[in-house]
């Protein structure tokens, strides 16, 4: 392996991936990504691959917009097709609070120019007669969201940061930060040091520990959320949006001839990975409450995935004050596949211009947990 980098990326997901591609466009040195184990392995195979503009702020907003424009020419630039299908995402409110936060949801987001509607519930009955819509007071809905193929992303980026002369490596565990000064001065791991003046943490659900090799606190936490597939199965011929049951913390959407049913997110943090029996049932209630003819339906499969969860659910962003060429793109809770080709944007402008153009990353930056700024959300934050 090479002895010396002018950057080291540590995590072979989508976000270290994405960040690694837009290095190499800009020619920004000799560039090495390591990956523990495989790509992808980590969250990024796990993801649902929901894309939305529907969210609650500013920041966020941003970055859904400009990783839009990726994915809407995505085949183009990276010669995947990174099967994008516009469904939409239909929110549904169930209670006065949700109601109330979904019209200043969607009045932040049409300022944004985001064609969102406000539903009443006799609408949304008319449009999705397999929904139960007694106990709905509203819902939103846009027809721009939708989802992805992680894999297809994740191979476009990979592909494209290898033709722009990144060195990938698999199998191959950072085990350690070396600093000297106030400076990052190298990646341990045990085939040896790579000496690098720009290190880039984009480990995913294990950030905290990246970030203790280097003596510092990320808030970042591994949270488990599972997910379930149902065998083929037909609701309806018509485009089914992504559809969230927001009061219930749930959601579903279209897979292959069946159907994706989110299953529960853990409380408390940890790096199992197991599909829980109870967690089917809560899945399958859920799903049977809001889609009663989903009652038919049977769960084939399922599987578990790590969310990584900030403080105020929104992205870590930028350098760390008191360790210079030490760079974070951590803490996305659940929406790190979504917001990944602007992220590989701004982090690569940071570090070769000095400043995040495509959009101001202040807000985002770690001192912001000790500053007591926080990003505030009018209600708990939806995941997918
Ligand atoms: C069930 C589930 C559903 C989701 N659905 C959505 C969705 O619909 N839309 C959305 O936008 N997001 C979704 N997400 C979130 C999304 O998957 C993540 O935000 C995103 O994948 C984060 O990418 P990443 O590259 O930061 O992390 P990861 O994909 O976890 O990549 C980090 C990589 O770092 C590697 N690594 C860790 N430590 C080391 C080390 N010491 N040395 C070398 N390598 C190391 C890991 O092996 C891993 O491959 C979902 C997540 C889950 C769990």
């Amino acid at each position: 392996m090479e002895p010396t980098a002018d950057i080291v990326i540590i995590g072979g997901g989508v976000i270290g991936l994405s960040i690694a591609y837009h290095l190499g466009l800009k020619k920004a040195g000799r560039i090495i990504l390591l990956e523990k184990g495989q790509l992808g392995e980590g969250s990024t195979s796990r993801c649902a691959g929901g894309i939305r503009t529907q969210f609650s702020t500013e920041i966020n907003i941003r970055f859904s917009l400009e990783s839009l424009k990726t994915f809407a020419t995505f085949e183009q630039e990276f010669g995947v097709n990174p099967q994008f299908r516009k469904i939409g995402y239909l929110f549904l409110a169930t209670t006065p609070g949700e109601k109330g936060v979904f019209k200043k949801n969607l009045e932040l987001q049409k300022r944004f120019g985001i064609p969102v509607e406000l539903l009443e519930p006799g609408e949304i009955r008319k449009r999705w007669p397999y929904l139960r819509t007694d106990d709905i007071l509203a819902g939103t809905y846009c027809a721009w969201d939708g989802y992805a193929g992680p894999s297809e992303v994740l191979s476009g980026f990979a592909g494209a940061a290898r033709r722009t002369g990144v060195k990938i490596h698999e199998g191959i565990e950072a085990t350690g930060i070396l600093a000297r000064r106030d400076k990052v001065q190298a990646v341990k791991t045990k085939d040896g040091e790579i000496s690098a003046p720009v290190v880039v943490n984009a480990s995913g659900p294990l950030a905290a520990s990246i970030g203790e090799m280097a003596g510092l606190k990320i808030p970042v936490k591994p949270l488990r959320r599972q997910i379930f597939v149902t065998a083929p199965f037909r609701l309806a011929d018509q485009t089914i949006p992504l559809t969230i049951d927001f009061h219930r913390g749930w959601y579903f959407r279209g897979e292959v001839d069946g159907f994706l049913l989110s299953g529960p997110l853990d409380k408390e943090s940890s790096l199992n990975l197991n599909v829980d029996y109870e967690a089917r049932v809560e899945a399958a209630e859920n799903a049977m409450y809001r889609v009663p003819e989903l009652e038919k339906a049977r769960i084939a499969r399922g599987w578990a995935g790590l969310y990584e969860i900030s403080p105020d659910n929104h992205a870590i962003l930028g350098c760390v004050p008191g360790l210079e060429g030490f760079i974070l793109a951590n803490g996305f809770s659940g929406h790190g596949f979504q917001h990944s080709p602007a992220v590989g944007k701004v982090i690569a402008e940071l570090i070769t211009e000095g400043k995040a153009k495509t959009i101001d990353i202040s807000p985002l930056s770690i001192e912001r947990f000790e500053k007591g700024e926080l990003i505030l959300e009018p209600m708990t934050a939806f995941k997918e």
